[in-house]
């Protein structure tokens, strides 16, 4: 429904209200790192470590991380030939993100058919839309299998230091497992939410019951499993739980069944669009799965949201949906007008204004009570924070077991020996369960846990100090033979962070491969190609995700200002489909122009 101009200015003016609610002067220094007290909250409930002898040997290839990017890399560089690929990983297993999130409920919130990689060469259908955790653990493990990555895998095991040996050119890789064997190449792919982290809430230290971090789910205090079975031993708990962000939306739902009592304690609710999970129908599948289907589905949705000009919208859900949205207000426009003139602009947050108003309609259609139902409104734009999409989360709170205690933007009070304090009130519990996320926005080398040595010593991190600097996200200059696997200053397809590692993955295993036929022993970015590539990067329109009038959040530093370094943290001017062409043809063309081959 189009919205009045007065009815804009209202909804402006408690944007703000809200917003100021919640602008803290601590920004992200507000949560605490794991450790001490706390420091089992990272430890693996899943699979007991097994001793081994340490490694001292040389591999063709280390890559540290097995997640997707690991895993992707790896079958990539095995389909062109380099068979001596070691993973390292901090997990007991294949899986990344995929390996320690076992929450109830978890499910990728991207659709399975281009969230899941590798679809066509591991033969696989995804049984959902949004395919449950279990499932996805299980298509790493495949991935592992068939591409025999399992053999010279180390589990259990971080990275210490990575080091490049100017004399014999290749790396060292020292482990906490005391391994020190070296490496022709590396590659790094430590993910980017991937260190728990928790609020710096007063007096977190002296709760005397049970706690846990929902990356780690404790399944032997809740009973139940990952596989969303009945978590039978929370039947005569209170438990609060603490974050109402995507991981939260997806447990509440079983905590809500399960316990006792559920206490959320909300200090912004995030907003709660459509689901529409579903079954994949096999017989569609079959007739729609014909050579070459995924990468198709995978450039349709990144052209989909990078605002259109794919004649179909593939994935069809409430991500092409925001952007169909846009398109469709800036469709009245003559083609004249342009993008960014004021009165564009202006349909655009109109169809957002819109599009809020909707969702936060939908909570008053399902959540019976209405102070509640009031509670649970998002007062910001959709993309301030990461969209949820859930058909579960706001029916929870018309079971009777389900108490949301809203701390209208300023989070718990304090935490006791026996529960949490909200709006000056002690509710007992007797677990906390910590939906409060990942670390974001801090450095990659902090993130990884481990630094690296290129020439002369020096430090990744002495490197970026002024900022990231890279050809393609993936080169850095001084670091021969270092490949990294992430999104920034490549196509920053955030989104679906998949679509990037695929694009990455196969334009190193190609540059392996051309080094190996031409017997070169070392790979590196000339320094003139990759400033080139950055001053190319900031003719873009940049920009961290969040605006700054956002409600504080990950996206936009919680509010606060960015570091000068963060203008480096972007990713193609044109956008991530022109970034996906542009690599292809760049690595196809066979001349990899700025790689100096010796
Ligand atoms: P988030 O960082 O999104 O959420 C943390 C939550 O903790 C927020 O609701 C935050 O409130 C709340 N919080 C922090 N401090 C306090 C406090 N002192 N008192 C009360 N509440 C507090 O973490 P998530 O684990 O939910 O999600 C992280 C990201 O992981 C997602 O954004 C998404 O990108 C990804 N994810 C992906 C999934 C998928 O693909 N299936 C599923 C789950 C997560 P506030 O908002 O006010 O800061």
């Amino acid at each position: 429904m189009a919205i009045t101009p007065a009815e804009k200015e209202k909804l402006k003016k408690k944007y703000a209200e809200e917003r100021k609610k919640r602008l803290r002067a601590d920004g992200n220094d507000q949560y605490i790192r794991i450790g001490g007290k706390f420091s089992h909250y990272r430890e693996d409930p899943y699979l007991p470590i097994k001793e081994r002898a340490p490694k001292t040997d040389h591999v063709k290839f280390a890559f540290i991380g097995g997640g997707y990017a690991g895993l992707v890399t790896g079958a990539r560089l095995v389909e062109h030939g380099i068979n001596d690929v070691r993973i390292i990983e901090k997990g007991g297993d294949f899986g990344g993100t995929w390996y320690w999130n076992r929450y109830p409920g978890a499910q990728c919130d991207i659709a399975s058919l281009v969230y899941m990689p590798l679809l066509e060469e591991t033969n696989h259908m995804p049984s959902e839309k949004y395919a449950h955790a279990p499932e996805l653990l299980e298509h790493c493990q495949t991935i592992g299998n068939q591409f025999n990555l399992y053999d010279n895998a180390l589990f259990h095991t971080a990275v210490n230091e990575l080091r490049w040996d100017e004399d014999d050119q290749v790396w060292h890789i020292l482990t906490n497992r005391g391994d020190d064997f070296t490496a022709q190449y590396v590659g790094i792919g430590t993910g980017i939410l991937h260190v728990p982290k928790l609020p710096g809430i007063d007096g977190i230290k002296d709760f005397k019951g049970h706690s846990f971090h929902t990356s780690r789910w404790d399944y032997a205090y809740t009973g139940g499993d990952a596989s969303g079975g009945f978590m039978e031993k929370l039947k005569d708990k209170r438990v609060a739980l603490i974050g109402t962000g995507a991981t939260a939306i997806q447990c509440v739902p079983h905590l809500a069944k399960a316990c006792e009592t559920v206490y959320v304690c909300q200090r912004t609710p995030s907003s709660v669009d459509v689901r529409g999970n579903h079954p994949i129908d096999a017989k569609w599948f079959e007739e729609m799965a014909t050579p070459g289907w995924q990468q198709k589905w995978l450039e349709n949705f990144a052209v989909n949201l990078a605002g259109g000009g794919a004649e179909e919208d593939l994935v069809q859900d409430g991500w092409t949906d925001m952007s169909r949205r846009v398109r469709d207000a800036m469709a009245d426009f003559p083609k004249d007008v342009r993008s960014d003139s004021e009165e564009m602009l202006e349909a655009v947050e109109n169809s957002d204004f819109e599009k809020m108003e909707d969702i936060r309609a939908r909570v008053d259609s399902i959540v019976a009570d209405k102070k509640t139902s009031e509670s649970l409104k998002a007062w910001y734009k959709q993309l301030c924070k990461r969209p949820c999409f859930h058909d579960e989360y706001l029916d929870a709170f018309n079971e009777s077991s389900t108490i949301l205690l809203d701390t209208d933007g300023k989070g718990v009070d304090h935490i006791t020996e026996k529960g949490v304090v909200v709006q000056g009130v002690e509710y007992e519990v007797d677990c906390i369960i910590y939906a409060t996320g990942f670390e974001v926005g801090t450095s990659l080398i902090r993130r990884a846990g481990f630094e690296t040595y290129g020439h002369d010593g020096i430090t990744l991190s002495q490197a970026w100090s002024d900022g990231m600097r890279s050809k393609h996200g993936i080169h850095v200059r001084n670091f021969p033979n270092a490949f990294i696997v992430q999104p920034t200053q490549g196509g920053n397809f955030i989104i679906n962070v998949p679509s990037n590692i695929l694009e990455s993955a196969m334009t190193i295993a190609m540059i392996v491969r051309h080094a190996e036929d031409r017997g070169c022993q070392t790979i590196e970015v000339s320094q003139q190609a990759q400033d080139a590539w950055v001053a190319h990067l900031l003719t873009g329109p940049g920009g961290p995700l969040g605006s700054p009038d956002c409600t504080p959040g990950y996206y936009n530093n919680e509010g606060r200002a960015m570091v000068p370094q963060a203008r480096y943290a972007v990713g193609y001017p044109t956008g991530a489909p022109a970034f996906f062409r542009y690599i292809k043809e760049w690595r196809e063309s066979g001349d990899f122009e700025g790689i100096d081959f010796a």
